[in-house]
Order: structure tokens, then C-alpha cells, then sequence
């Protein structure tokens, strides 16, 4: 009797905490983006393998960025095009 009390206040405050924590989340601002002087013009082009879908890229962090997933997985690279 006493562990199940025991248990229900720890899941209990569990539950608290992770509400809390998800609260927190929601509050905290959206991190701005880097100056757009660190963010590079690029003209990328991915296709999902899955579903055919195709999206253009035309600013990234970097000239090589990560590709975008769908349909949970990498989508590939089309083409590159410098500009
Ligand atoms: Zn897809």
C-alpha cells in the first residue's frame, strides 16, 4: 500500500515535471538565425526517393548542408548550381 502510494507520487511528479519541461520549451523564444552574413546563398535541389517530392534550398548555413528529410529519410541531391 505504501509502495503503490509511493509510486503514484513519483509518477505524479513525473508527470509534473515533463509538463513543466514541455511549458518551458513553448516559452523559451525561437533562437534567432545566425547574421545573414554566416548564411550562404545556395541553389540545391533535393528529390525524395520515396514520394517524388522536390524542394529547392536557396540559403544554408553552409555551401555542403545536411539535406532535408521526408518521408523519414535523406532526401537525395538533384543538382548543384553555383550562382
Ligand atoms: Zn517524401
Amino acid at each position: 500500500m505504501v509502495l503503490k502510494i509511493a509510486l503514484a507520487v513519483a509518477v505524479a511528479m513525473f508527470i509534473f515535471r515533463l509538463g513543466l519541461t514541455v511549458l518551458r520549451m513553448l516559452a523559451t523564444p525561437i533562437p534567432e538565425p545566425p547574421p545573414a552574413g554566416e548564411l550562404r546563398k545556395v541553389k540545391l535541389q533535393y528529390r525524395c526517393s520515396l514520394c517524388g517530392t522536390e524542394v529547392r534550398m536557396t540559403v544554408a548555413p553552409d555551401e555542403a548542408p545536411v539535406p532535408p528529410r521526408h518521408c523519414m529519410d535523406d532526401m537525395e541531391l538533384q543538382q548543384t548550381e553555383d550562382l
